[in-house]
């Protein structure tokens, strides 16, 4: 059966130029990066190379690149670190945010008392920064603002730039989960005040298990894993340099091919949007997903006019492989906090969600497949429920 890969917001498949770079480092680079000797040398200029490539795409400086495991690792160490670090009592946020930042964030108000306050978006996933700058009005507590930059399920595009603004203006600190836009679109932190961000390599074809963050320096952020003094004593721990060499190899590729692989992305998410519409009567996209402006053109979120928890696995048995972005309050699977602030009451219980994601390696045959493999589904969903309505 040929597979067709659609979840690219999840993971991407790792690049041969990224898998050469690593095995090359692995074979001939084994030096721990903190030894004095040349073994220890030669992977430290590894890892700083990578560093100074990062700071140059963001436009900061490296001494403010921290590597991590991964994007999980990042958020946590920013959150958790503002509160016990940097005397953070507030934070807000907003119920979009990825689960290792939302967790971060109720850690840190039951264990240490912060007080949260969230931001409800509107039914198009917008966040209203009136009310945002009505909250930073109303408080004298040391705060930190946790809004993320896309979101991983419905794609939607916030201004950070504005929000940034919107918090240096009220003193206030600023994170960004940035990990669905690193590396997927142009990021420049000399002009976005923002104060902290994160990144994970694995989501632009680089591998899993490494990732870093970005630490404003004025900020004096420390770290909450103690030990050695890598990463500026910020994160304790011998570095993963073959896994930073990976990273670097596949922010390169993708900078180089930036304008191509957007051009070639928002060209198949344009084809899904105008096969699916033609094809599954009653079909509706999510958020902003289906709009050119302020949507990541690797995501597609879309609403089957239908309940089905079972579509992800009936997908599957076709060979296509995609995320559900559960809205389906039956079974195991719980509702995603995302669709029930972009669903009415009505869509959560009579419809149901599909994440489709894209890298530049999908093809218009990979769409059709999906279309072909939806039909086919649908109709037998829509014969099933004749059939029960005349039984
Ligand atoms: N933040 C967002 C928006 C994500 O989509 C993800 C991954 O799904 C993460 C954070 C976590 O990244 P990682 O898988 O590197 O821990």
């Amino acid at each position: 059966m040929n597979k067709v890969y659609l979840d690219n917001a999840a993971t991407t498949p790792i690049s041969e130029e990224v898998i050469d770079a690593m095995v090359s480092i692995m074979k001939t680079n084994f030096g721990n990066p903190s030894s004095t000797h040349s073994f220890g040398q030669e992977a430290k200029i590894l890892i700083e190379n990578v560093r100074r490539q990062i700071a140059d795409y963001l436009h900061v400086t490296p001494a403010e690149i921290i590597f991590t495991s991964c994007g999980t690792e990042s958020n946590n160490m920013i959150i958790k670190s503002s509160v016990e670090h940097l005397g953070v009592e507030r934070i807000i946020s907003s119920p979009l945010e990825h689960k290792c930042v939302s967790e971060s964030i109720l850690d840190m108000k039951s264990r240490k008392g912060v007080e949260v306050a969230y931001i409800r978006p509107n039914e198009k996933g917008d966040i209203d920064l009136a009310k945002l700058e009505e909250l930073l009005k109303s408080s004298d507590k040391k705060t930190l603002v946790s809004l993320m930059h896309a979101n991983n399920e419905i794609g939607n595009i916030t201004d950070i730039k504005k929000i940034a603004e919107l918090c240096k203006a009220h003193n206030t600190l600023f994170h960004s989960d940035t990990v669905q836009t690193m590396a997927h679109m142009s990021l420049n932190f000399s002009e976005i005040p923002v104060d902290f961000a994160s990144c994970s390599a694995h989501k632009f074809h680089g591998p899993k298990g490494v990732g870093f963050a970005f630490i404003r320096k004025a900020t004096g952020l420390k770290g909450i894993i103690t030990g050695g003094p890598q990463e500026r004593s910020l994160r304790a721990g011998t570095e993963n340099v073959s896994g930073i060499v990976g990273l670097g190899k596949a922010l390169e590729l993708s900078l180089e091919h930036m304008e191509e692989y957007t051009n070639h992305m928002q060209g198949i998410k344009d084809y899904t949007i105008e096969r699916l519409s033609a094809e599954i009567s009653g079909i509706k996209f999510n958020g902003r997903s289906a709009e050119k402006e302020n949507s990541l053109y690797t995501v597609l979120s879309a609403l089957l006019p239908y309940k089905n928890p079972l579509i992800g696995l009936q997908l599957d048995m076709k060979g296509v492989a995609i995320s559900q972005g559960s809205a389906c309050s039956s079974g195991a699977s719980k509702p995603s906090m995302v669709m029930m602030m972009v669903l009415s009451e009505d869509e959560m219980d009579q419809c149901t969600p599909l994440r489709i994601s894209f890298s530049h390696l999908t093809t218009k045959e990979d769409i059709d497949t999906l279309v072909t493999a939806l039909k086919e589904i649908s109709n037998d969903f829509v014969i099933e429920k004749t059939n029960a309505e005349h039984r």
